[in-house]
């Protein structure tokens, strides 16, 4: 079943569009299904989840980190994460810098946008981010690689309200590029997208969507 999902979803895709197979709170048996099926982009949105299923699973596996992400817990990833998706703060960032630096390594980040109108959900402004990549500090580091930008949708069926969103993501992303980034191509991914919206996500110009439950069933 979980092979079958993920070959459905991916013929489904445009060649520019990854699929990361959100697998979080699922058992490696599951995961293996997947990877079996050719899967290798697994997101995860626990730290310690995460170690735990590196530890157990092929090391061919690229691991993201998608959930919001607290500074004390870089430390334990920071070996062998791929790419973390929700860096809202230069705090974060500035750790995740001087993780990766003692691993020897530079790890790619995608700065999270707040384009929902829920309040729950964490994430930059557009003022905020621009003011990180500003800063000094940002121009000192050496260890981190910012590849894109990353955003959640507000849960509703308006499916105007969500197109909205996913292009208020798709412009700060082609203004930040031209601001900051004109001339370094590993700025380019979009990562917008779950189970029940990420065909919107698409159609709005995606990179990089999420998808969990539909492949892996409901939680
Ligand atoms: C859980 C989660 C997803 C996947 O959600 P589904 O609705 O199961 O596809 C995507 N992105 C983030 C940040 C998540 O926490």
């Amino acid at each position: 079943m979980i092979a079958e999902k993920i070959l459905k979803l991916k013929s489904e895709l445009p060649a520019n569009v990854t699929l990361v197979a959100v697998s979080k709170t699922k058992p490696v048996e599951d995961i293996l299904q997947a990877y079996q099926a050719g899967q290798r982009v697994f997101g995860e949105n626990k730290v310690q989840e995460m170690c735990d299923k590196y530890e157990a699973l092929p090391k061919d596996i690229q691991w993201h980190l998608i959930g919001h992400l607290q500074t004390n817990k870089v430390k334990y990833m920071a070996p062998f994460v791929s790419l973390i998706h929700a860096v809202d703060s230069l705090k974060l960032l500035q750790e995740i810098n001087k993780e990766a630096k003692k691993n020897n390594r530079v790890i790619d980040c995608l700065l999270q946008f707040h384009i929902a109108q829920e309040d729950t959900k964490f994430g930059l402004d557009f003022d905020e981010a621009t003011e990180i990549l500003k800063s000094e500090s940002y121009f000192e580091m050496e260890n981190v690689r910012i590849a894109g930008v990353m955003g959640m949708a507000s849960f509703t069926d308006n499916t105007e309200q969500v197109e909205d969103e996913f292009r208020t993501l798709y412009n700060y992303f082609h203004i930040i590029k031209s601001h900051h980034f004109k001339f370094n191509p590993e700025f380019r991914e979009i990562s917008m997208g779950m189970s029940g919206d990420y065909q919107i996500a698409i159609a709005e110009g995606s990179t990089m969507i999420r998808v969990g439950s539909s492949i892996f069933g409901g939680r």
